[in-house]
């Protein structure tokens, strides 16, 4: 945790979730409501169909609502594609960018990465950007390196604590159920700390990092409570309330 920051537990459902979901959006407002989360601020990101109908269920509560994704552009001729105006039309106020599974498997560069979460604050929208190495990258001793690659080409100019999360998200730990060691994830925090006052100056020191990747109820704990951890995107054991808010506790 970093003195000064309120914690930050966000859900990523992925590509889960049918109207017939939306009592666990429910559930968690009333935990956020209620403060179950200690100080933590709670956040779920729904697929898009769902964000509308969510935002009716949150409204005037304490949970907060996010998207996955966002098209550069404002709008235009993009078939399929969403943009942040039109997240923040449906009630969003995050935005996940640069997600390892879009980075892989739609090919998405830190240039496209940083153009998303460029659109994302020019919207209005916090934009939640994502960063990790590959196993084979931590096994070369490149972790670090990677990551503050990562992070100088995707973060957007002119960002900070009220518009920009980061989340340190090890491509190796993200539904494997595989973490890394408190001490990895101190030094990789650590270094994103040191990084973010370089890129944003003073305003980098109260930025949120969080960290992604198989927290479980199990190992909240020991994670979330680590020095520059600032919270947790959580991706599997989001989908049920229960477990996510069993997550979020850490910070009670
Ligand atoms: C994620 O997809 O952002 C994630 C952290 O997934 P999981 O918690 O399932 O590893």
């Amino acid at each position: 945790m970093t003195p000064g920051v309120r914690p930050f537990v966000a859900g990523n459902w992925k590509m889960n979730g049918l109207s017939a979901s939306l009592g666990e959006i429910e559930a968690m407002r009333r935990a956020a409501d209620a403060g179950e989360a200690g100080e933590a601020e709670l956040a779920v990101c729904p697929p898009a169909t769902l964000l509308a109908q969510a935002a009716w269920k949150i409204r005037g509560g304490k949970l907060s609502l996010g998207a996955q994704d966002c098209h550069p552009e404002p709008s235009g001729a993009f078939t399929g594609d969403i943009s942040a105006p039109m997240l923040k039309d449906a009630g969003a106020t995050y935005v996940i960018v640069g997600h390892s599974e879009r980075r892989t498997l739609h090919h998405e560069t830190d240039a496209l990465v940083r153009a998303k979460a460029e659109a994302a604050l020019k919207a209005g929208l916090t934009a939640i950007v994502c960063v990790g190495e590959t196993k084979e990258e931590r096994q070369a001793g490149d972790a670090i390196a990677v990551v503050t690659r990562q992070l100088k080409g995707s973060l957007p100019p002119g960002g900070g604590p009220d518009s920009v999360v980061v989340s340190y998200e090890p491509v190796w730990a993200i539904g494997t159920g595989l973490t890394p060691t408190p001490k990895d994830v101190t030094e990789m925090h650590g270094a994103i700390r040191t990084l973010l006052g370089e890129i944003y100056g003073p305003g980098g020191s109260k930025l949120r990092i969080l960290y992604g990747g198989s927290v479980k109820p199990g190992n909240c704990r020991d994670l979330l409570t680590l020095d520059n951890v600032d919270g947790a995107l959580i991706g599997g054991a989001s989908l049920k309330a229960a477990e996510f808010l069993a997550i979020a506790a850490a910070y009670r």
